[in-house]
Formats: C-alpha cells, structure tokens, sequence
C-alpha cells in the first residue's frame, strides 16, 4: 500500500476557539451587516476566510525571530532573507515590503502609467486595484475552461496564449507594462499554471520586448501541482520546480503570507539590476530602507526559514491533500464544487448551489453568511461583490462566476475541522429550496468594497 502524506510536524502549542450558539450568530452577522470581514474572530469558530497571514510557524521560524538583527542598514536578517531568495527563486536582486500589495505599489510605480494595459491570466484583487488607480487597465487572458466548474483541466489557471497574443499585438509595446502570471491563479480557483504555459507566455513577453512578472503567492503549491501532474516533472524536486518557473521571469511580487508561512511580509524579485534600481526609490517611500523594507529583521529572518519550509514535498502533499479532503467530503455530499480541487481553498458554485437566488442579489455572498449561521465557519465571497463596478460605467460587473471560498490555513486545522466544515455546509445544503432572497447593498466604497461593504437581507 502506498504511504499516504501525513503531516511532517507534530503539534506543539494549541490555541483554543469556541463555538457559539444559533442564535449568537444571527445578531453578530446582523451587526456586522452581513458582511463576514466585519466579525470579530471571537465569533468565529473555524475561520476559513482566508490562507494569508493565517499559517502557524514552525519551532525554527520562532526561533529565527529570537535572532532577528534590528540593525536599519545592512542586518545580517537581510542577507538570511537574500540567500534564501536566491536559492529558492534564482533571483538576484529584490526588495523588502510589508506584504504583497505592498510589492506590487512599489513595482507598479515604475511599470504601470496612466492609459496602460496589463494582461494576464486573472489578477488578484489588489493587483487589479493597483493598476485601475494608475487608471490601467488590466486584461484577463486565463483559458476559457477555467469558468466551467465541472470540466477537468489539470492547469486550469493557465493562460490563454492566442488570447495574450492578440491583445499584445493589438496595442504599442509602450503601452503594455508588463504581463502579470499569477501562480497559482487565486481569482480562478487556486488553479496551477503549467510550467508549459509559463514558458509560452515568456517567449511571448520576449517577442514582444514586454516584461513577464510573477505574482508568486502561491508558487510552491503550483510547483507541486507540475510536478504531480505535468509531463516530466514527477522526477523533480519541488525547489528544482519553482526554480525553473522563475527563470522565465524578469521579476516577482510576493506575499510571503500564503506559502512563505509568515504572518506578515512580502517582497519584489528582479532578474536585473536597472529595474531593481528604479524600484528602489519607490521602496524607500512607501515601505522603509532597502534592507528592511516593510518588516522587521526578525521577520525577515522568518520568512526565509519559511520560504525553505514551504517548498518542502512532504509539507505540500499534506497541505494540498487536506484541501483535497475538505472537497472530497463536500463532493460526496453532492455539493457543487469547482475542480479540480485547488491548492489552497475549496470553491463552492453558488449559482448551481441557490439558482433561485439572482445574481443581482449576490447568491455567493447569501451562501457565506448561510454557512456562517450553520457553524460558525468563516468563508469568503469570490464573486460580484469581489469583483466591483465596472471604473467607466460604475454598473456591477458580473464575474462568469459566483464563489464561495473555504480557504484552509496552514498547519492549523486538523481534517476533523474539515469534516466539521463539511458537515455545516450538508445542512445548509440540504434547507437550500427555502431559502428564496439574497442580500442588497447599504453602503459600498468606489473600490474594493467588498472589505467594508454593509448589506441587508432583500
Ligand atoms: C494575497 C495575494 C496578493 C496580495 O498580497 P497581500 O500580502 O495580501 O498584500 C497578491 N496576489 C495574490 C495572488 C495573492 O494571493
């Protein structure tokens, strides 16, 4: 029989959380106007909002911070963090910054000018309002397959690459800052990029004299996706992967929250020195001097632990096989999932989950605050809310999707907590036909608003 992955830690240290009764939650979520980010966690029990920042530390990532170097100009954190960094991403050249939005401000600031594209296979949320405050605009160029939920593709966040051509070819080279891949592709489902489409897209950044940027949150779990299931790679190491992604890049934004395993931090990779130079003086705006950046030396000295234990084989099979379970469960309960399963979240369909339920009225969001009633378990819209007014027309964009995201932490919950989860989300499931009206919008802000949107219930 083949070993199964089991995790590669044991548990240390426990922090408690608690359930709450029905009723509890009915006037929490009524107080938070229906909007999940304005809970406090207190009245969380399993939170399942988001990956980011929300990972526990290992014993060495602790142990790291106790020797942080808090020097302002050249701490020895800086350069655990630059040789990790270089190991791991073969980049020579980066900068520090408090997270990945972070990155992408500081980057942006020398790429993206005002009348400019971006294409790309889906950008995250931030990325998008970092490019439409520059008022860019940014193109999704992801494969069509990745709005079905029920078609298998192995890389379902892959890039269209006639798409990109066309778009490339349509428009002055001087009018394109770059082409962002984000891997894995978090707005379509935590979907992975093939290492094939990486390099197609790169040799057509090349042709056309146009940067190829990584956003690379998730790019240890997309190594792991290549290697379990793209053609010559099984007989890879998981570093041997990411490495290879990254050389088809000329730069990365990261968000060391998600598989770095911090708590906070982020930073931009550069293949050359020129644009690392222009970048440089953003960084000391914005974020701090060039060996800090936007975090601490013992948070640096974290992250590059972090960025070693992240891209470990053992550590991913478990991660990503967790995730698995939790859709597995849901699965057999016949609970429309998208798949196949991606690397960090599960995705619920709300349209084929509440049909009855309009779009005008955010039946992704109704679903999240449903399962919230259920059991307390924290989930997060992917769908219209997310996915804002259009910048010219200010009418709702409607995504081709409609999601609800159970996002896992890692190395913090146990698959009892997934079988829990699954269980709340069967009950909702099963009382769906009486639940008839969705939510509609008290207040919202021009941009992102779905952070601090209130709603009612219709
Ligand atoms: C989280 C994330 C970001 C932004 O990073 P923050 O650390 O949250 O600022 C950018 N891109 C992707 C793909 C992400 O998942």
């Amino acid at each position: 029989m083949k070993l199964p992955f089991a995790e590669p830690y044991k548990i240390k240290m426990v922090e408690t959380i608690r359930k709450s009764t029905k009723v509890q939650r009915q006037n929490w979520i009524e107080q938070a106007k229906f909007n999940l980010f304005n809970l406090r966690s207190e009245q969380v029990y399993i939170d399942l909002l988001t990956d980011s920042g929300t990972g526990a530390m290992s014993d060495l990532q602790w142990s790291a911070m106790m020797t942080g170097d808090e020097s302002y100009a050249g701490a020895s954190s800086y350069y655990n963090l630059k040789n990790a960094i270089k190991e791991i991403t073969g980049f020579d050249y980066f900068l520090p910054t408090h997270q990945g939005r972070a990155a992408e401000n500081v980057l942006f600031s020398v790429l993206v000018k005002e009348g400019d594209i971006v294409p790309g296979n889906s950008h995250f949320d931030t990325t998008k309002g970092h490019i439409e405050f520059r008022k860019a605009r940014a193109i999704d160029c992801t494969i069509d397959q990745a709005s079905d939920t029920s078609v298998f593709h192995p890389f379902k966040g892959n890039c269209d690459i006639d798409k990109l051509g066309k778009v490339l070819r349509s428009h002055p080279v001087d009018k394109i800052s770059c082409i962002i891949l984000t891997v894995t592709n978090n707005s379509s489902g935590g979907q992975p990029v093939s290492m094939g489409n990486i390099r197609e897209t790169s040799v057509l950044a090349a042709k056309y004299g146009v940067k190829l940027i990584i956003d690379s949150a998730r790019f240890a779990e997309n190594a792991w996706f290549i290697q379990q299931r793209e053609k010559g790679y099984s007989g890879k190491s998981i570093r041997e992967i990411a490495l290879e992604m990254f050389s088809y890049a000329d730069g990365m934004t990261m968000s060391s929250k998600k598989d770095a395993i911090v708590n906070m931090g982020g930073f931009i990779g550069f293949r050359d020195e020129e644009l690392f130079r222009k970048a440089a003086p953003f960084n000391i705006m914005f974020e701090g001097y060039l060996t800090y950046g936007g975090m601490s030396g013992r948070d640096m000295n974290a992250l590059a632990q972090g960025l070693y234990e992240g891209t470990e084989a053992e550590y991913l099979g478990s991660r990503v096989g967790q995730v698995a379970y939790l859709g597995t469960r849901l699965k057999e309960y016949e609970i429309p999932v998208l798949e196949p399963f991606g690397g960090h979240a599960i995705f619920i369909d709300a349209l084929k989950f509440f049909p009855q339920i309009s779009r005008e009225e955010f039946p992704a969001q109704t679903l999240a605050v449903e399962i919230y009633l259920e059991g307390g378990i924290r989930s997060v819209e992917i769908g219209t809310l997310l996915a804002d007014r259009d910048p010219s027309t200010r009418q709702n964009r409607y995504p081709a999707l409609e999601l609800v995201r159970l996002t896992i932490p890692r190395r913090v919950f146990t698959n009892n907590h997934m079988d829990y989860t699954a269980a709340a989300i069967r009950n909702v499931f099963e009382r769906r036909n009486d639940i008839h009206k969705g939510l509609k919008i008290l207040k919202e802000v021009p941009i992102m608003r779905h952070f601090t949107v209130e709603l009612e219930r219709v």
